[in-house]
């Protein structure tokens, strides 16, 4: 069986044969671009199952890519970025990226971020997923709406529980403060990133064992949040 084809958008030629060395190794198929056009044209010639999309490149912006990507294509889109560009990755994940990495990155993390990104990509369409998100003590019954630590009930809100039902929907993927208050409170919503930090600390002490060192709710710095994957 033929594994995933995966597109690099990258002008970095060592970057790119980093890439094409390791992720050969583990079964995937490779398609490469230099430029933006070019990976725009090969994206819609290969149909790619994931695009691993870096943002600094020479013609045209990383963030008009995903644009145009998202335009007519709901591939998963893994962006690389410098360290620092918090910004950056935020716009691109707000643009429809699926997830970012930091370069420079290890192939283990990468590997990670595909595999979520692809799985998420082959429930879209699928089953309404699993009924039950069950994560080392932690249990959500999304059909009864109740959650358990431990086998013990944990009573939560209806915010509390509408901001863990939406992590848990994107579960391993990053997801921005903007589209969770998106979600979690409508599209209209004005409030605050300093809003959901307070949910987060609620949650957190009602879900996680020791709240001051989560191992559910993970802190992206300057980008938002990430539930831990089953
Ligand atoms: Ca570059």
């Amino acid at each position: 069986m033929e594994g995933p084809k995966i597109l690099v958008v990258e002008d970095e030629q060592e970057i790119r044969r980093f890439l094409r060395a390791s992720l050969s190794h583990h079964g995937y198929r490779l398609v490469e671009a230099d430029s933006g056009r070019d990976g725009l044209m090969q994206a819609g010639s290969q149909q790619p199952d994931l695009v691993i999309l870096d943002l600094g490149l020479p013609d045209i912006d990383g963030m008009e890519v995903i644009r145009q990507l998202r335009s007519w294509s709901q591939m998963p889109i893994i962006v690389l970025s410098a360290r620092g560009r918090e910004a950056e990755k935020v716009n691109a994940l707000d643009a429809g990226a699926d997830d970012y990495l930091t370069k420079p990155f290890s192939v283990g993390e990468l590997l990670a971020r595909m595999r979520v990104a692809l799985r998420h990509a082959t429930q879209i369409g699928g089953e309404a997923g699993e009924p039950v998100f069950a994560i080392e003590n932690l249990r959500v019954d999304l059909g009864r709406r109740q959650v358990f630590l431990s086998d013990q009930e944990v009573h939560l809100t209806p915010i509390e529980y509408r901001l863990l039902t939406t992590l848990i929907k994107h579960a391993g993927k990053v997801i921005t403060h903007r589209q969770l208050l998106k979600e979690v409170w409508g599209p209209d919503s004005v409030l605050e990133t300093q809003y959901l930090r307070v949910y987060m600390a609620q949650l957190r002490r009602k879900i996680e064992g020791d709240p001051a060192r989560p191992r559910f709710l993970l802190t992206e710095p300057g980008i938002g949040y990430r539930l831990t994957a089953p």
